[in-house]
């Protein structure tokens, strides 16, 4: 099978919607997806609704954490399948994310607009559907003419990690995400544990620290992974005992990534399923 475990709607920073999503994964020859918006479950029941037949639909999340390692905070994404939507300490932490994230928002468009840029919250915040968030800024300013390309609002001058106007947001402590997801009946795996390009990544102290508080795998077979990366990781699973997945992180048009560019091994995908007591994976 063809199994994509890590794509992005319109619920997120993604530019298909959930319904051109599935199309999209049925189109590129994909036997199953997963939805893995960020922070939220908003692109559930669209994906779900538009399912095409012969595809099946793994509804997820991507959990924004942060890991504790000695003298830093490390910023991380926790990838989560199948977990019960409904489970309300979940519910009530991912909210809380979205509404920081929206605040945080809004105080760097307040900071660019002081600065004497022709920037509007309205007009950023009617660009997202889910949370409002710094891809979204970065268009308006692709839009504005104040940068040349998206890539170019993520810099020091701008919005990048070391950025102007960057401010951080709330994070999930990292093993508080895993056993939130676990209680929720998901199933937690480290997204692009090796992605240096994002910023620094976390020792393999913390992810085995993760391991032991019940992380089932990582994803290894990421478009931001090199080849010595991925070995790398693959043998820092077997040592852990965790699934290897891969995956697109498909953004639509946001990024130039296609649909199951990585993708994950059929018994990878059974030990994920067979891990999860939230929810099923939906076929047509
Ligand atoms: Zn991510
Ligand atoms: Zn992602």
């Amino acid at each position: 099978m063809r199994i994509d475990l890590h794509t992005h709607s319109t619920a997120s920073d993604g530019t298909d919607s959930p319904a051109e999503l599935v199309a999209n994964a049925a189109a590129a020859g994909l036997d199953v997806v997963a939805i893995t918006d960020h922070d939220g479950f908003g692109g559930w029941d669209e994906a779900a609704a538009a399912l095409p037949a012969g595809l099946t639909l793994v509804r997820g999340i991507e959990i924004s954490a942060a890991a504790d390692e000695v003298g830093r905070s490390v910023d991380l994404h926790l990838l989560g399948y199948l977990p019960d939507p409904a489970y309300p300490p979940l519910v009530a932490e991912l909210a809380e994310v979205r509404d920081s994230r929206v605040h945080r928002a809004r105080r760097i468009v307040a900071a660019m607009v002081a600065d004497g840029h022709p920037l509007s919250w309205e007009s950023v915040r009617a660009r997202a559907q889910g949370a409002v968030g710094r891809p979204h800024i970065a268009s308006e300013l692709v839009d504005l003419g104040l940068v040349p390309t998206v890539s170019d609002a993520f810099t020091d001058a701008w919005i990048g990690p070391h950025g102007r106007y960057y401010l951080s947001e709330r994070k999930v402590p990292v093993l508080r995400a895993i056993s939130l997801l676990r209680d929720a009946g998901g199933v937690p795996v480290f997204a692009h544990p090796g992605a240096s390009k994002r910023g620094t990544t976390v020792s393999d102290e913390t992810v085995a620290t993760m391991a032991a508080a019940g992380l089932v795998g990582l994803e290894v077979d990421h478009p931001d992974h090199d080849e010595a990366t991925r070995t790398a990781l693959r043998g820092l699973a077997a040592d852990l005992g965790l699934v290897v997945t891969g995956s697109s992180d498909y953004h639509g048009s946001r990024k130039p990534t296609l649909l199951g560019t990585n993708t994950t091994a059929d018994p990878a995908y059974e030990a994920v399923v067979a891990a999860a007591t939230g929810v099923l994976p939906l076929s047509a």
